[in-house]
């Protein structure tokens, strides 16, 4: 019977293989890259929409209510702030810079949910002057600052405990373990713990208690992590219980970490949930029901967009052939920072009459246009460049999240447009590129 469930779990966990987004057709590259020339980013509208409708559904067994919010830090373009305001949802803002990006958007703020690293005093001011009535704290320095905020302000602020539950997360980035940065553990006997934070929750004046956040890591594929805290998470509400009669948890998020295709097929959201939810469901049965909120970025955004790339030089050696372009990790850091072998493919572009495959895709070294070691593309199983000579576009596949954001000047850079396929399937400029002469003023060129 145990063995009989096992198998089972393990079938709903086989992961889906999905095709590469490929949401521009090849004659409107041919003209997008004529207009704006490369690197060009370009992002779908309706794959924005489409990853929202994908994680409601996914959790639509949970027994209470749901809000998803999405991690602004993943992608802070406004039009993809503004799609998603479009859609009901709500933000999960880690800084006083993505606020800003979300009311000059015309967000609601009430629903958005506050969790910075620094928790300082004239941010959660400017926190709770905008609005915002979900507050995530970290540390016992950050739950003072929040209370002297609401002192000024003048109102009860609903506070969340950023808990850490110190489990062995596997996946791209991982954000639990042990005395970790972030969050506190359920044990440990300083005031930077939480049974010491609700404690003083318990009895204020000016801060109420809400509920627990966590988050676990990025690109997690295996779930396990999620399960193992949450077991955590019900020893210690019952804990709480016993100590404090009125402890209640409103609202309990889950964070991140939903997973997306770069090399490997990965499991869907719907097979996460199915792990999850009915562990989540049985927490509510015990402790009462409570809000769940799923935070994502990656998974939100990552399929939404892809770069478009030149082919500017190459080299051939007897055993290998090294493709370089005019894109490097100063638009996509992650290839750098973590190896992301983000899906690269060959563009057949319709003035591309006659050029065809010289090489095997595993012979190819993709390089980008920096003079810095660093600055090379792992591949993807799903890449496909056979082709790769001079003058043909590649294309970056599966890049909305964690990319755009991290664009730098590194060797007098420039940050490159970015394209809109709206949901009506025209094409709308959302970022002008930068200029070498904006890069010099910026840089203080006009300072003598
Ligand atoms: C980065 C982050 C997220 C988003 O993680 P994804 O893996 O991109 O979904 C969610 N919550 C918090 C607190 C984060 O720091």
């Amino acid at each position: 019977m145990v063995e009989n469930s096992q198998i089972q779990l393990v079938e709903n966990l086989l992961p889906t293989t999905p095709a590469l987004n490929r949401f521009v057709k090849p004659n409107d590259i041919n003209n997008l890259v004529a207009q704006y020339g490369t690197p060009l980013y370009l992002i779908d509208e309706e794959t924005l929409h489409a990853k929202v409708k994908e994680l409601h559904k996914a959790y639509s067994k949970f027994v209470g209510p749901l809000k998803i919010a999405y991690s602004v830090k993943a992608n802070f373009s406004p039009a993809i702030i503004r799609t998603f305001i479009t859609d009901g949802i709500t933000f999960d803002l880690t800084s006083v810079g993505e606020l800003h990006f979300i009311k000059r958007c015309k967000a609601i703020p009430y629903n958005a949910i506050y969790t910075s690293v620094t928790e300082e005093f004239e941010e959660y001011l400017e926190v709770l002057r905008t609005g915002i009535r979900k507050v995530v704290v970290s540390s016992f320095n950050g739950m003072t600052n929040l209370a002297k905020a609401a002192e000024k302000i003048g109102v009860k602020v609903p506070t969340m405990i950023r808990v850490n539950p110190e489990v062995g997360v596997k996946a791209g980035v991982r954000a639990s373990y042990r005395n970790g940065k972030f969050g506190v553990p359920f044990n440990g006997g300083t005031i930077d713990s939480a049974p010491k934070l609700i404690k003083h929750l318990m009895n204020n004046e000016l801060l109420r208690f809400e509920g627990f956040h966590f988050h676990l890591g990025s690109q997690i594929t295996d779930f396990s992590c999620f399960i193992h805290a949450l077991d955590k998470m019900d020893g210690f509400m019952t804990r709480m219980k016993k100590e404090f009669p009125t402890f209640q948890v409103n609202t309990f998020d889950i964070g991140g970490g939903t997973p997306i295709l770069y090399s490997e097929p990965v499991p869907s959201p719907t097979q996460m949930a199915e792990y999850l939810v009915p562990r989540l469901n049985q927490l509510a049965s015990s402790h009462g029901i409570f809000e769940l909120m799923i935070e994502s970025g990656r998974f939100l955004v990552a399929e939404s967009s892809m770069l478009i790339s030149k082919i500017v030089n190459t080299k051939e050696f007897s055993e290998h052939k090294i493709v370089i372009l005019d894109a490097g990790y100063h638009l996509l850091l992650d290839a750098a920072l973590l190896k992301q072998e983000y899906p690269q493919e060959i563009l057949s572009l319709p003035n591309d009459k006659g050029k065809s495959t010289t090489m095997p895709t595993k012979n190819i070294h993709l390089a980008g246009r920096l003079c810095d070691t660093y600055d090379v593309f792992p591949l993807s199983k799903s890449s496909f460049l056979g082709g790769a000579e001079v003058g043909r576009y590649l294309s970056f596949y599966n890049v909305g999240a964690y990319s755009l954001v991290f664009n730098m000047p590194f060797h007098c850079q420039i940050k490159p447009p970015v394209i809109m396929k709206t949901s009506k399937g025209d094409f709308k400029l959302v970022r002008k590129g930068t200029s070498y002469e904006g890069l010099f003023m910026e840089e203080g060129g006009d300072i003598i």
